[in-house]
């Protein structure tokens, strides 16, 4: 019995043929790549530790994720791999937008990993992502030659939260990096404002990329950054600008001398190159490597390392506390009301202050622990 008159034998009108399979809605390959995300912390670390990139991927999305499922299992995974992390050499490279950071950083990247066998992650801190709901920084397509490179991994600035909280996140990025074997690791940041303090606390040289300009370039530099910094290059030293960048580094190297000398023992260099043309290149390198042998030799490498470890630690207890008294209902809803009353004038921003912290206090708020663990882990990094 033929249910439909295609399928009698006899039937004489058009024949159907069989059609083409349906395709299934999602990739295959997605679908397997969507499963993987349900690994435990000991396979992540596992992965990781492999040098697997996909899962370290993963496990920074992890890091960089809001929900507070993700914060415990990324907390838990970050333990897991500290005892391998720290070996990487961390470079914080700074400078203004248009300096030439990605040119540089892609032409950098291509030496370290072409002519001195390193493995390099290019991270980055943009303070500005938060508004612009994107990054731009630590972008791929800004370093074309680098995103294509096996050995290098490349990842734009955490975008949402606090500059302490993007911050923090990239420097438990570092912590997973180091352990998925990269030995050089990049946090990029523009050198406009606060996020230079970020970086350099969580680095062992401080790289500067600085222009030649129309010849006030010393006006325009904060100070503070330049004493941050351990290295001060000169880009686009090339045709008729490299007068005008030999000029620009003499400068630097005169306003150096005023600053006293760092605890580091290490007297800041000035470099000229051009990220464009690749000239002067393997001289910056040979500088680094120069600076880490002798905060090496001098000890002050560690003594950097723990100071920045001490730091976090005291950063993540501040963000921490910070968090939960602003997260908390109750308090949103009475800050609304001091804030209305200092506006009005019947109290004092100070009044209001301490009247607001002893709500929290005498309240049950503080009393829930918040995640014991981000603290834990930058306590036993050391
Ligand atoms: P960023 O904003 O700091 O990342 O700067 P980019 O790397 O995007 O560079 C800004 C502009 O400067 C681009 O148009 C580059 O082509 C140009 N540039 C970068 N490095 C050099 C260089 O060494 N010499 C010259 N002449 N131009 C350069």
């Amino acid at each position: 019995m033929h249910t439909h008159p295609e399928n009698d034998p006899h039937y004489a009108g058009l024949a159907v043929n069989e059609g083409v399979e349906t395709q299934p809605t999602v990739n295959p390959y997605l679908q397997n790549r969507a499963k993987r995300r349900d690994f435990t912390a000991a396979e992540y670390a596992e992965h990781i530790l492999k040098g697997n990139i996909t899962v370290l991927s993963q496990a920074v999305t992890l890091i960089e994720s809001q929900k507070p499922e993700h914060h415990a299992l990324a907390q838990e995974v970050i333990e897991k791999c500290l005892p391998s992390s720290g070996k990487s050499v961390r470079i914080g490279i700074t400078g203004v937008p248009g300096a030439g950071k990605s040119t540089s950083i892609d032409v950098f990247g291509m030496h370290l990993l072409k002519n001195c066998g390193r493995k390099l992650a290019v991270l980055a801190i943009d303070p500005s992502s938060e508004r612009s709901k994107g990054s731009i920084l630590g972008d791929k397509t800004r370093m074309e030659d680098l995103s294509r490179e096996p050995d290098a991994f490349i990842r734009p600035s955490p975008s949402a939260g606090s500059l302490g909280g993007v911050a923090r996140k990239t420097r438990e990025t570092i912590i997973l990096c180091e352990a998925a074997g990269f030995d050089t690791v990049f946090v990029e940041t523009v050198g406009v404002g606060q996020s230079e303090t970020a970086v350099h606390s969580m680095v062992d040289f401080f790289l500067l990329i600085q222009l030649a300009g129309t010849g006030d370039e010393l006006q325009g530099i904060k100070r503070g950054i330049m004493e941050m910094a351990d290295g001060i290059i000169v880009n686009k030293a090339d045709g008729e600008n490299i007068d005008k960048a030999n000029l620009a580094a003499a400068q630097y190297r005169n306003a150096l001398h005023l600053f006293p000398l760092p605890l580091s023992g290490w007297s800041p260099k000035v470099l000229t190159y051009s990220g464009y043309y690749n000239i002067g290149i393997k001289e910056i390198w040979d500088m680094v490597d120069e600076y880490i042998t002798f905060v090496r030799a001098n000890g002050y490498f560690e003594v950097r390392r723990n100071a920045q470890a001490k730091y976090w630690m005291y950063e993540s207890i501040n963000e921490q506390l910070r968090n939960h008294f602003y997260q908390s209902p109750e308090i949103e809803k009475a800050l609304q009301i001091k804030e209305k009353q200092v506006l009005d004038s019947e109290l004092s921003s100070f009044a209001a202050a301490q009247q607001m912290l002893d709500l929290y206090f005498q309240g049950n708020f503080a009393k829930t622990v918040c995640n014991s663990n981000i603290i834990r882990t930058f306590a036993t990094e050391i």
